[in-house]
């Protein structure tokens, strides 16, 4: 008979455990752009709760309303019921990211995680056109439940769901074929299934990849995708849960673009604080489901909004985006400098804003800097089908000074690994 308590905490976790696997430490406290271990190591985090965190660890004025709220017996259930978090989420979002923007969306709450945001994207787009294919890219990835697994362009990730999905058209993304621009495959595509056979009723993509290998589009393509949308009758998704947030630079990162997509699926850091979060923009006229057709438990979290309505006051300026533009910067030309000074890696620079990476075309490479860095105190993930882009997610709150020592410990951690 075996002892269940004598089991050590990762012999009691499912092998599924991976973010554990490749930072074997227990953090404990953590804030702003740093953290600490149990041991009181300290770490630069270069990962941001893989995306949660633009606004930093544990921010002062989120946790003080927070633990107001909660002394004020507040209401905590997640629920969709009227509290006045959500009242003021919902009034905030509306005057400062929505209005200025001049866009007009339908705000609704699909359930806690980025994975529901798109599945009430592709559940929407269903019953608006009745047609039920959806296309989407190459490398993509928008959640692991069943329908956003479908369009998920991972096929390790694809496998875990035992049998095959369907109900799925999988287009090359922008720069996936060298030859000639993706959009052609894209168009023909369109012409054929228009002829009457199986016109998709959305398109979804995230105009940076982020798990996929740090891929950016470029804004002619978005326009061009746009387009073709409208010209078939088709919907527009974008998948901003990871690109979004001001990752980017901007609140949405297809605003340099100026499209307008019909549905944006939003998650991760419109939590603020790492709070479990999800919110669908469906524009009106596409706002068809009646009350309780999209039901959940988990679609109203009391304290998320709490942060999130605090997490939206970087946007009532530029300032905030200013920064992290300036920051962008920062990183790109280090980046390239890496490039250029460690040839061996045969490097590639990718991304947009504060969502950047190496690609390493040298096999297995970029996971021994990954875990190196990790050991020299910087916490950094890979990205990309082969694992092979080392990715760089900060926080957006990161200033300077730790942006540079993160890069220096990366820098060392390349050198070691390549010596
Ligand atoms: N879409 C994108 C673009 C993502 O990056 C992720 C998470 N990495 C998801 C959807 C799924 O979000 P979640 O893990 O919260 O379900």
């Amino acid at each position: 008979k075996t002892n269940t308590t004598m089991k050590t905490f990762e012999e009691l976790e499912s092998a599924v455990r991976s973010y554990s696997r490749s930072w074997p430490t227990v953090f404990k406290k953590a804030k702003g752009y740093k953290l600490w271990d149990e041991d009181g190591n300290e770490y630069i985090d270069f990962f941001a709760g893989a995306g949660t965190l633009n606004y930093g660890h544990n921010d002062e004025k989120m946790q003080e309303k927070i633990i107001e709220y909660i002394r004020n017996d507040g209401i905590i259930h997640s629920l969709d019921m009227g509290t006045p978090p959500r009242k003021e989420f919902l009034e905030r979002f509306n005057e400062v990211i929505l209005t200025p923007r001049n866009l007009d969306y339908k705000i609704m709450f699909p359930g806690p995680t980025g994975t529901n945001t798109v599945e009430s994207a592709l559940k929407i787009a269903r019953k608006v056109t009745g047609r039920d294919t959806v296309v989407s890219f190459t490398n993509a990835f928008h959640g692991m439940t069943i329908g956003s697994l479908s369009v998920t362009g991972n096929s390790f990730k694809r496998k875990g769901a035992g049998i095959p999905l369907h109900h799925t058209v999988s287009m090359p993304f922008d720069d996936y074929v060298e030859d000639q621009d993706s959009i052609v495959y894209l168009e023909k595509f369109l012409e054929d299934s228009g002829s009457g056979v199986a016109l998709p009723a959305a398109i979804i993509l995230e105009t940076v990849q982020g798990e996929g290998g740090i891929n950016a589009s470029r804004m002619e393509w978005l326009k061009k995708i746009e387009s073709l949308c409208k010209q078939w009758d088709i919907l527009l998704i974008i998948d901003d849960v990871q690109a979004g947030n001001g990752r980017t630079g901007t609140f949405f990162s297809f605003e340099p673009a100026g499209i307008n997509p019909d549905v944006v699926c939003l998650s991760k850091s419109i939590g603020g604080f790492g709070l479990p979060m999800a919110i669908t923009l469906i524009k009106p006229e596409y706002d068809q489901w009646g009350p309780g057709e999209h039901n959940g438990t988990f679609r109203g979290n009391n304290l998320a909004f709490i942060a999130a309505t605090e997490a939206l006051s970087n946007w009532e300026t530029d300032e905030f985006s200013n920064t992290v533009q300036e920051k962008s910067i920062l990183l790109s030309r280090a980046v390239e400098m890496i490039i250029e000074k460690y040839p061996q890696l045969k490097g590639e620079a990718r991304g947009r804003g504060l969502m950047q990476g190496i690609a390493v075309d040298v096999a297995g490479l970029a996971e021994e800097i990954c875990a190196e860095a990790f050991t020299r105190g910087l916490i950094i993930e890979t990205s990309g089908p082969d694992d092979e882009v080392v990715k760089f997610l900060p926080p957006l709150i990161i200033d300077r000074e730790g942006l540079e020592k993160g890069l220096e410990i990366l820098e060392d951690s390349i050198k070691h690994v390549l010596a």
